[in-house]
């Protein structure tokens, strides 16, 4: 199938609420506009070189997530125009993308990442390292100007156990809804809670049931990577 059938299928089946970030990694120009062409204006890329040439070639109407494990020292090359960025990690970048930010007038959206899977490669803050970071940020509100915190992200175990990754897609909704609510009442203007990102081409219809709102999907628009 092509890639528009691919794209209109996926999108066909997801709930209004539920954003499809199309995650073009590797995927020449030509690919993308395809998806473009059929409407898809949000794109997710996981390094930044290939972000900031696809950025430079390619409409400027798209939006730009980034998915990947952002470097401090990079964060400058892709602060002028990226809309989201999916995987912080740590307070250290996060200083740093709010210093890029401001250099360039803006206010960069920014989700934690967090560690939900059984395996130790992944990246991601445990629950009280994320519980310390927003905590961190609240307290010094004015210092992060110009980052704002719309929520988390997390991926599942690389597995074929449905139940596994469920459990996974559940810890991380019911951590997504416990600081919410704590967030929402204490009114912390760069803490505002709204985006779970998780589910990719394997398991993001599971995510969507265990309350997904951002979906991040490749192979099953783009055809499997090299
Ligand atoms: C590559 C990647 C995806 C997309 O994976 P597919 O299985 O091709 O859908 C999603 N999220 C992250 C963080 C990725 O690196």
């Amino acid at each position: 199938m092509s890639i528009q059938q691919n794209l209109n299928n996926i999108k066909s089946s997801l709930p209004e609420h539920v954003t499809l970030v199309a995650v073009s990694k590797t995927k020449p120009n030509a690919d993308i506009l395809e998806a473009y062409e059929a409407g898809q204006r949000v794109f997710g890329e996981n390094y930044v070189q290939e972000l900031v040439e696809k950025h430079d070639q390619l409409p400027n109407d798209i939006e730009w997530h980034f998915i990947g494990h952002l470097q401090s020292r990079k964060a400058k090359l892709i602060a002028p125009f990226v809309s989201l960025i999916h995987g912080v990690d740590s307070l250290k970048l996060l200083q740093e993308i709010n210093k890029q930010a401001a250099k360039n007038n803006r206010v960069i959206d920014c989700l934690l990442q967090v560690h939900i899977a059984d395996e130790e490669t992944k990246f991601g803050l445990d629950e009280q390292e994320l519980d310390e970071l927003l905590k961190q940020v609240q307290h010094d509100n004015s210092q992060f100007n110009n980052i704002r915190i719309v929520g988390l992200m997390g991926m599942a175990t690389f597995t074929e156990d449905q139940n596994q990754i469920k459990k996974e897609f559940d810890y991380l909704k019911s951590l997504f809804d416990k600081f919410k609510r704590h967030f929402d009442s204490a009114q912390c203007d760069n803490i505002e809670l709204k985006t779970i990102s998780m589910g990719m081409s394997g398991d993001y219809q599971l995510a969507i049931s265990c309350g997904s709102t951002m979906v991040r999907i490749g192979s099953s628009i783009f055809g499997t990577r090299k």
